[in-house]
């Protein structure tokens, strides 16, 4: 026990120190988010982090923690901070980058907080998908990656859990000027036009009208 506190003090500790540069990806399930950030990383060197990926792999690894994780995501529901930061912690430290697109976390209050007082770091800004209901269920319904939770009952709840607990979340830093929101129900070419924007410097910006 004590060596993996010392070890996970000091993987914070070199975490910290780097200070790296994170971007919240947030959004509701089917809004774009992975297919934006697979575009972001091509164009802009960012290394893309996906909470619900992660918490996938973790499952398929045979973890100790997998089968309470599988039940919460078959049932949409947020898992233990802990068990996600740690993730995340492990995959930015592995990665070697300094910036990062964390895509589908924070989801409530209490993940934010708990990342925050963990890391210490502050995302730079929230990259938001914003997107019309019927338009993400029927996305989540057609993508067929066979994932255990987009049948139309779990969709529901998951869209009861992203009004109800992450768009706090959004609210949280939107009162800070840290949100920039995007139309997310466009096509994916399109979305992708005003994400360049968000991520190219002022400087390199030129007037295409
Ligand atoms: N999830 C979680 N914490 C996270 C990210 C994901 O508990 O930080 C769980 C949650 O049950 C969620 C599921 O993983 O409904 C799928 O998340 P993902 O972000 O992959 O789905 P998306 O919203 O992008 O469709
Ligand atoms: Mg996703």
């Amino acid at each position: 026990m004590g060596s993996i506190e010392a070890a996970r003090k000091e993987a914070n500790g070199s975490l910290t120190e780097k200070k790296p540069c994170v971007v919240f990806v947030l959004g509701g399930p089917g809004s774009g988010k992975g297919t934006q950030c697979a575009n972001i990383v091509q164009h802009f060197g960012y290394t893309h982090l996906s909470a619900g990926d992660l918490l996938r792999a973790e499952i398929k690894s045979g973890s100790e923690n997998g089968t309470m994780i599988q039940n919460m995501i078959k049932e949409g529901k947020i898992v233990p901070s802990e068990v996600t930061i740690k993730l995340l912690q492990k995959a930015m430290l592995e990665s070697g980058n300094d910036k990062f697109l964390i895509d589908g976390f924070p989801r409530n209050e209490e993940n934010r907080a708990a990342f925050e007082a963990v890391t210490k770091i502050e995302p730079a800004f929230v990259l938001f998908f914003n997107c019309p209901e019927e338009e993400m269920e029927r996305r989540l319904l057609n993508r067929n990656q066979g994932r255990e939770d987009d049948n139309i009952e779990t969709i529901r709840k998951r869209f009861k859990v992203f009004l109800e607990s992450s768009l706090p979340v959004i609210e949280y830093y939107n009162a800070k000027g840290k949100v920039r929101e995007i139309d997310a129900a466009k096509s994916i070419e399109d979305v992708f036009e005003d994400v360049k924007v968000i991520f190219t410097p002022k400087e390199e910006q030129v007037a295409t009208a």
